[in-house]
């Protein structure tokens, strides 16, 4: 038997970089950067709900924290500190070491410190706070997208909704590269922070995929009061999802699957060798999916048709 003490002690605690006293007080102190905004986010994830009961430890606890910094980045900041509320069934030695090996894995590539939290007996449900740093007035909101912007994507989509059905048991006629790519894609999102920060003072703005393009483009459209068009064989994606490109479900999974963690970000067209620029130098693909109007709708074209996408079961295209 571990105290919770221990637990702590032995899974959390870890050496900080950036911290004026982190786990082991009543609560931690940090010291923010001057002429700096601090960028606070939280994500909750939940077993059955957020991930599958038996998914792989590591793999939580890398995503748990990885959703978070993605949040992060679709703001432009960098992440500095976190916290973690995490309530466990019973006390699995085996599963919090991964766990924790997999949660510090993702901390040490964004330079993040684990400054506190809280340990309670429960259903697993993973609760994780980040903080951050931008700038002041620096920050990529969602809410300043303008008439004539081009709309852009980083990375490919629909990966992570193939790699779900994959988890499902699901659609697995796809050749074996294809399905650890879209596995790792779902298990492991890489959050784009080097994306982000070099986007500052060049797009206007800027979004994190979590629900599906569709929907959180959307999310970029209402609040910057605009519409737009997005052409579907643009949307970058594997080879193998493109080839599919006719099917209604693959056009679907590509639109509306969630959970790719790539950013969607809006820029004007004088901004397009800067981009290709900071592209190349991160070795990230990024690419133009459409453009900025002011229909305050979100149409879709396929083929240079426009494309039903109610019929696709995404029916919030209008607002
Ligand atoms: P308190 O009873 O004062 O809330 P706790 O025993 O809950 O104290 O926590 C002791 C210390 O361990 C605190 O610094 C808290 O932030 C930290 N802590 C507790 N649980 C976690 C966790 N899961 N991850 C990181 N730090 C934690
Ligand atoms: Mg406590």
């Amino acid at each position: 038997m571990s105290t919770e003490f221990e637990l702590i002690q032995q899974y959390f605690t870890r050496p900080t970089s950036r911290t004026d006293a982190g786990i082991g007080d009543d609560a931690a102190l940090i010291t923010s950067s001057p002429n700096n905004q601090l960028v606070i986010s939280a994500d909750m994830s939940v077993a059955g709900t957020h991930f599958f009961q038996d998914a792989e430890p590591y793999d939580i606890g890398w995503k748990s924290l990885a959703v978070n910094v993605s949040d992060i980045a679709a703001m432009g900041a960098t992440p500095k500190w976190a916290t973690l509320t995490i309530s466990l069934p019973n006390i699995n030695h085996a599963w919090l070491k991964e766990f924790s090996r997999g949660l510090f894995a993702c901390a040490s590539a964004f330079d993040i410190d684990l400054i506190g939290g809280d340990t309670t007996r429960g259903p697993l449900n993973i609760s994780i706070q980040i903080i951050g740093e931008v700038p002041t007035g620096e920050a990529l909101k969602r809410n300043n997208a303008k008439e004539g912007d081009d709309i852009w994507v980083s990375g490919d989509l629909g990966c992570a909704a193939v790699g779900l059905r994959l988890l499902q048991k699901r659609i697995p006629d796809i050749s074996g590269d294809t399905q650890l790519a879209c596995l790792r894609a779902i298990n492991a999102p890489q959050p784009r922070i080097a994306l982000g920060l070099a986007l500052r003072k060049i797009a206007n703005s800027c979004i994190d995929i979590s629900d599906g393009l569709l929907a959180d483009l959307m999310h970029i459209l209402k609040a910057s009061n605009v519409g737009a068009t997005v052409s579907l064989e643009n949307i970058p994606c594997l080879p193998a999802i493109r080839a599919r490109l006719q099917d209604a479900d693959t056009q679907r999974l590509l639109l509306t699957g969630g959970e790719d963690y790539e950013l969607c970000f809006t820029a004007p067209p004088q901004q397009r060798e800067r981009l290709i620029d900071v592209a190349m130098k991160l070795r990230l693909q990024i690419v133009r999916i459409g453009t900025i109007n002011t229909s305050k709708k979100l149409a879709v074209t396929f083929q240079n048709k426009h494309l039903n996408i109610s019929k696709l079961g995404y029916d919030h295209f209008e607002y």
